[in-house]
């Protein structure tokens, strides 16, 4: 795709860090704290965790059909992320931008890299955990993940951390209250 000139009166807004710093709890605070916002749903190949909802959480679905969904070019990004794929469909965005929307993604840092190409006036906003042992109780205590997950999602997090110099902006997240108000005043800059 060109880099984007479409014309929208909506704004892009992405939100990365490491699994585990929180990223979903605040994209939900944002959504209950502001009108106009649209969450985007991504599609994944990784299965299903305990709790999760096929259309609320992602779009589950095979590699295979993952595949064929890359081959039609439906996605704004997609990137591979602890061994699943994961991405962005790009008809929602499209429609709620032209709706005027602020468009919420919540994707990894290739994923942002990608989008950033396309919509240069993006916000990134990269939240870091307030030390690394405490992302190790996060993970550790959602009791969502099993161990081999949990392994390999505490080695990504220093190769993300890493991404974070290339963001427009870095929140930490200490406490969750004070992270989603600079993020709300960043989206109202
Ligand atoms: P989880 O498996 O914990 O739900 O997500 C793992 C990682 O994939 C997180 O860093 C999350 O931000 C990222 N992710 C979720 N959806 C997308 C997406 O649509 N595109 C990309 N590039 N990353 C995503």
């Amino acid at each position: 795709m060109s880099k984007d000139s479409r014309k929208s009166s909506g704004s892009m807004i992405i939100i990365s860090g490491p699994s585990g710093v929180g990223k979903s709890t605040i994209c939900k605070q944002i959504l209950k704290q502001m009108d106009n916002v649209y969450l985007s749903i991504s599609v994944t190949t990784r299965p299903k965790k305990k709790g999760e909802q096929d259309g609320v959480d992602y779009f589950f679905l095979t590699r295979e059909d993952f595949s064929k969904q890359i081959k039609a070019g439906n996605f704004l990004e997609y990137a591979e992320v602890f061994g699943n794929l994961y991405g962005t469909p790009k008809d929602k965005i499209n429609e709620m931008l032209e709706k005027g929307k602020i468009v919420l993604l919540e994707i990894d840092f290739q994923g942002a890299e990608q989008v950033k190409e396309l919509y240069p006036n993006a916000k990134t906003i990269f939240i870091l955990p307030p030390e690394h042992k405490e992302l190790e109780n996060r993970i550790t205590g959602r009791g969502r993940d099993d161990e081999k997950d949990i392994t390999n999602r505490l080695a990504g997090a220093g190769r993300e951390i890493a991404e974070s110099m290339y963001f427009d902006y870095k929140v930490v997240n200490d406490k969750l209250e004070k992270a989603v108000e600079e993020i709300l005043k960043i989206i109202n800059k």
